[in-house]
Order: structure tokens, then C-alpha cells, then sequence
């Protein structure tokens, strides 16, 4: 029998990040994934910036998180020794003058707060827009990785799915086959969606597709982040990410060569002078949207030692150093999850 404080369900960006955060303070921790491909972490371009390109106005949260985002991963470089965040700047090019208006209204609008995040962008070949630094790239995927095999070698991860008739609540603790925990976290995914306990939370799942390009001659290629309608993020040696589309009615995990087309379409508006490339992956994967746009946190309300860590959207990457940690103190302390993530919400 292994027993712990706490049973981490699912390893994604939201359960790495979690048991990282429950093993900071000391608490024994266990975790369970299967690896159904593709979770939304294995895919994602893990792009971190404050702007909502629709409106150029900023993210939810955003003078918050973004002090806290760097040095959360500046803390993950320093305990794991590896780099998984790239800071870069991110440039929202226009090339119309109905687009070039939509970003000086923004420039407005917010005014000297603007100018905290952005800079407007000098107008080079008839092309404007904004750029920001508060900007990077997180490499969820090789971060998810690193993580998984230090805790198999830890003797800590659980190669399978953990299913709710599976679980079984008796003498203060979960019980699963030969595992007993006191607490359980819930970080499925998009997977959790219609599944129990999690069957009330109103998921709006997104599928998402995204292509790893290799640019034959990247002198032409910006050194930054660029974004019209995909953005194309450098990852170095000529080898670019390019993406992302959102489509809510198509939910395959399989990507599409029509997507495929459309995607490199919109690269060469984005780069014209990119010239010949070479499509070396073509992935998809299901993100855990929500209409409201916000993540559901805290304690299950049917099942006060189960807590609830799903719903990241298309924003895991700069959510998660903000609101994990704020789960952990509404787990250890009693601190209420902020109001407009609360989970407890869905339930009557
Ligand atoms: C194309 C695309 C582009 C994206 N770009 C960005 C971006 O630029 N920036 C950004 O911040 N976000 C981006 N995202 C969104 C980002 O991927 C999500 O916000 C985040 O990864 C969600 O993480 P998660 O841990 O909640 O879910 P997931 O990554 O889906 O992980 C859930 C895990 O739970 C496991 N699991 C499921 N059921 C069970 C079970 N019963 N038992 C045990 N384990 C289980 C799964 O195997 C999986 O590993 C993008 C997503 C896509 C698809």
C-alpha cells in the first residue's frame, strides 16, 4: 500500500505544476497519468504575453501575473537547471489602416498604462501595430517531460488513468487499488469534460492545431515573436512554430491538411519574404476552454478533499504560476480561490 498527502490526477501543465508546488512544502505526493495523447500541454506553443489581440487591451489579471510568471520559471531554471522559458519580444503587426487604428485606439485608450507593457511598433513597408516584452515562450511540453521521469525515478508516478469508480473515500483518506491519499487534485484536462465528480463545470472545448516549420533561408525571419492571424514563435536553427487555430466544432485530436493549407497560407501573409519551408510536425490537440474565460479552482463542494485544477484555457502558461499556488494556500490554509474562479460556482 503507498499512502501520501495528496494524489495529483493528470500531468499536464496544471498537474506538474501543482505537485511541484504540494512537494515544495513537504507533503508526500503521488501522481497519475496515463499519457493520452494529445494533452493539450504536449502541443501547446506555450506563447506567454498580456495582450488581447482583439481588443490590444490587457489580460485578465495581468499587472499581477506577469511579475510572478518570469520569476516563477526563473525558479524552475535555478532548482532543475534547465531553461524552459525563452523571454522574447512579441510583435502584433498590421498592415491595414483599419488594423493600424485598432492598435493606436488601444494606445489611447490605456494610455500611460499602455506604455507600461507596449510600444508602438515604427512603421516600416507600410506595416504598424505594437510590440510588447513582457513576452516568451514556454516550453510546456519539455517542461511536463523533465518532471515526469524525475518523479518516476522518485517512485512517485503512476502510468495510468485514475477513474472515479475506481475511487473510494474511507477512514480520512481516497483509496485507489493499492494507493491511499488524503487529498485529491484534479488536472485532467479538456478530458474531464461530462467525466465525474467534474460532470457539472461548463467546459467550452477548442480544438487547436499548429505547425513546426523549417525556414530554408531565416535570414528573412524576424528574431522575435510575430503575430497577425498565427504568430510565429523562433525556436531556434531555422525551426519556427507556427499557429494556432481555434475551431470549437471540430473536436478530432487528428490535424487536417486543410488546416495544414490555411496555417501556411497565413504564415506567408505573416512572413512574405520567409521564402521556401519545409513542414517538419503538424499536431492538434483539445484545450479546456470555458465560455467565461476562467479557470476552475478550488475544493469540489460534494467532496470537501477532492480540489478542482482544470479549465486553463488557452493560457496555461501564465495562469498557472499565478493560481496554482493560490489553490495550494486555499488547500493548506483555507484562503478562498479568487471569486471569479471558484468552481463551486456550477453547483446548486
Ligand atoms: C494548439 C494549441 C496551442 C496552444 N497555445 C498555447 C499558448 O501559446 N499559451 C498557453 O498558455 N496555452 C496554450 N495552449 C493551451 C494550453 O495547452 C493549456 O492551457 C494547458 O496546457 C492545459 O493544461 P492542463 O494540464 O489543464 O491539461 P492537459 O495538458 O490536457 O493535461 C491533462 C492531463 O491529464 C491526463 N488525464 C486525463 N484524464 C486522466 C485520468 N482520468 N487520470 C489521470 N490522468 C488523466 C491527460 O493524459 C493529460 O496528460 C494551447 C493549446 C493548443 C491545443
Amino acid at each position: 500500500m503507498s499512502s501520501a498527502d495528496v494524489l495529483v490526477v493528470g500531468q499536464g501543465i496544471a498537474g506538474t505544476l501543482m505537485a511541484r508546488e504540494l512537494l515544495r512544502v513537504g507533503l508526500e505526493v503521488l501522481v497519475a497519468d496515463p499519457n493520452l495523447l494529445p494533452a493539450s500541454s504536449q502541443v501547446a506553443s506555450g506563447l506567454v504575453h498580456p495582450i488581447v489581440p482583439r481588443t490590444g487591451g490587457l489580460t485578465w489579471r495581468a499587472a499581477e501575473l506577469f511579475p510572478v510568471v518570469q520569476h516563477y520559471y526563473h525558479n524552475i531554471a535555478e532548482e532543475t537547471g534547465q531553461f524552459f522559458f525563452h523571454s522574447m519580444p512579441m510583435a502584433f503587426v498590421a498592415d491595414t489602416e483599419q488594423d493600424c487604428q485598432h492598435w493606436k485606439r488601444a494606445a489611447e485608450k490605456l494610455g500611460a498604462a499602455w506604455l507600461q507593457w507596449m510600444d508602438e511598433l515604427p512603421e516600416m513597408n507600410g506595416r504598424c501595430g505594437a510590440i510588447t516584452r513582457q513576452s516568451g515562450r514556454l516550453d510546456m511540453h519539455a517542461l511536463c517531460a523533465f518532471y515526469k521521469a524525475k518523479w518516476m525515478t522518485e517512485g512517485r508516478y503512476y502510468h495510468r488513468a485514475v477513474l472515479w469508480d475506481e475511487l473510494r473515500y474511507e477512514g480520512g483518506f481516497w483509496h485507489w487499488g493499492r494507493v491511499k491519499a488524503r487529498y485529491v487534485v484534479l488536472c485532467q484536462g479538456a478530458h474531464a469534460q461530462g467525466q465525474r465528480p467534474l460532470e457539472l463545470l461548463p467546459f467550452h472545448l477548442t480544438q487547436g492545431e499548429l505547425l513546426s516549420l523549417r525556414v530554408l533561408t531565416p535570414d528573412a525571419m524576424p528574431s522575435y515573436i510575430v503575430k497577425k492571424k498565427v504568430f510565429s514563435i523562433p525556436l531556434g536553427d531555422g525551426v519556427y512554430r507556427v499557429g494556432s487555430t481555434y475551431d470549437w466544432n471540430n473536436l478530432e485530436t487528428a490535424p487536417r491538411e486543410v488546416t495544414r493549407e490555411t496555417l501556411l497560407q497565413q504564415f506567408r501573409e505573416l512572413v512574405p519574404d520567409a521564402g521556401a519551408v519545409e513542414v517538419l510536425a503538424h499536431d492538434a490537440a483539445i484545450r479546456p476552454t470555458v465560455g467565461r474565460r476562467r479557470p476552475f479552482m478550488g475544493p469540489h463542494p460534494e467532496h470537501p478533499q477532492i480540489f478542482i485544477c482544470n479549465g486553463w484555457g488557452s493560457k496555461g502558461a501564465s495562469l498557472a504560476p499565478l493560481l496554482v499556488p493560490e489553490l495550494l494556500a486555499c488547500m493548506l490554509r483555507g484562503t478562498p480561490v479568487h471569486p471569479e474562479t471558484d468552481a463551486a460556482a456550477y453547483w446548486p
